[in-house]
């Protein structure tokens, strides 16, 4: 059981309340605003395979930038949407995403009013837009997809529209947003499910369309167009996704200046091409596609949980959010993560200790943040409870892109577990 951290005051904002309606003078604003913001910029938006079609939809998009939601506006007016924002979104604004229609939610919790709220905008009419990667990705590929999409799907039984945006990570990639680079982007809006299709299909067969629909990879984007990013900077921040070496496998070794990766154990070096294209300076070049490093991560750290040898500890400093006006400093607690017991952190605050604990199969992908500007711009994790955030530094540099396959694969090992026993207990109960 956890226990709460002792606040002076212990009210919490109530996340999921039901959202206003976007009034036509905000999503005018927010048309012409979106507009102004991307003069300057080349971009195309379109919908592809059919006329645009009016509200209620639901509008699922991959998620990159900021600039997704100036270029999905480009398609939505003259039509009201509500936005599903997490908390952090809220911080002195939140009178202002009241406004607009907005939805609030604590990330990768089960929130229960969430869904009655997405509901409530879809029955009176509007755009209901979600991201359900619900982060920035972190490689310009499909994240983390949760099963309970295809349930909300069938529950709302409207139009689904897959959104895509191409380009806008290498435009601004999650790792280094502060310096962008100038890349064409392209957004496609695509209806993917009718209600006739919805009321015949399982909650199984639509997540995979839903899967299948929002496939991308910005690096390949990159190549199939002939795009060449000749930003000198381009690998800056990219040790932070490329956290290990692929020659001498040590983890957080990983530097990058310019246009280099460096690992400072073993000293090879590679260069990020114009192109897209991973060269080794000297040797065999392991992966040429950065996904690829990226996927080859995924699978050691998947490797070290099914051996055994998974197990993070850490002295974080901690930042909280139980309301939207400013993050409240903790202090010091020590946050730990493996696969049986999932998130556990230990503080004290005003006196008293508090502990929060996430299971495994309670948080099936983990909230990152590179760079936390609201904060200090370090690198934070957040662990979320149905009605607070705790929003955690982490020392060790650019070791958060782990924590966060280690969430994604403990979940999976663990709802794998409850599936074999489940099946096992089935099959005993036929065998009696
Ligand atoms: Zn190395």
């Amino acid at each position: 059981m956890d226990i709460e951290v002792n606040y002076k005051n212990k009210k919490r904002y109530k996340t999921g309340r039901t959202p206003w309606h976007q009034g036509k003078f905000w999503t005018g604003l927010i048309w012409v605003l979106s507009k102004m913001m991307l003069i300057g910029k080349e971009y195309k938006v379109e919908w592809v395979d059919s006329e645009p079609i009016k509200p209620p939809y639901m509008m699922l998009s991959n998620h990159m930038h900021f600039v997704d939601f100036e270029l999905a506006a480009m398609a939505t007016f003259p039509h009201a949407v509500s936005n599903v924002v997490n908390i952090d979104g809220y911080i002195n604004k939140f009178f202002l995403l009241e406004w607009i229609g907005a939805i609030s939610t604590r990330k990768f919790t089960n929130d229960v009013p969430l869904v009655k709220s997405i509901r409530k905008v879809l029955q009176r009419g509007d755009i209901l837009a979600m991201y359900p990667e619900a982060r920035y990705t972190p490689c310009g590929i499909t994240s983390f997809l949760p099963d309970s999409l295809g349930k909300l799907i069938r529950m709302n039984k409207v139009p689904v529209v897959a959104v895509v945006h191409h380009g806008n990570h290498l435009y601004a990639p999650v790792w280094n947003v502060r310096n962008k680079r100038k890349v064409p982007l392209h957004t496609t809006f695509r209806v993917i499910l009718t209600p006739e299709q919805i009321a015949n299909m399982s909650v199984d067969e639509i997540n995979q369309v839903l899967r299948d629909a929002l496939q991308y990879d910005d690096y390949r984007y990159q190549k199939e167009n002939g795009i060449r990013i000749k930003e000198e900077y381009r690998a800056e921040g990219l040790e932070k996704v490329l956290y290990q070496c692929p020659h001498c496998k040590t983890e957080f070794s990983m530097e990058a200046k310019g246009a280099q990766l460096h690992c400072t154990h073993c000293d090879k070096r590679w260069v990020w091409e114009e192109t897209g294209r991973i060269r080794a300076l000297e040797g065999e070049t392991e992966f040429d596609h950065i996904p690829d490093w990226f996927a080859w991560e995924r699978q050691q750290v998947k490797k070290q949980i099914e051996e055994g040898t998974y197990r993070f500890e850490d002295a974080v400093q901690v930042y909280s959010l139980p309301r939207v006006y400013r993050y409240i400093p903790l202090g010091k607690a020590v946050l730990t993560h493996d696969p049986e017991k999932g998130f556990v952190l230990k503080g004290h605050y005003r006196g008293k200790d508090y502990y929060i604990h996430r299971q495994p199969q309670q948080t099936n992908s983990l909230h990152v943040e590179y760079d936390f500007t609201p904060i200090d711009g370090k690198d934070y994790v957040d662990i979320s409870t149905e009605n607070d955030s705790f929003y955690c530094r982490i020392t060790d540099k650019n070791r958060i892109t782990k924590l966060a396959f280690a969430t994604e694969e403990i979940y999976l090992r663990s709802m794998n577990k409850q599936k074999v026993k489940a099946e096992k207990e089935l099959a005993g109960n036929v065998s009696v």
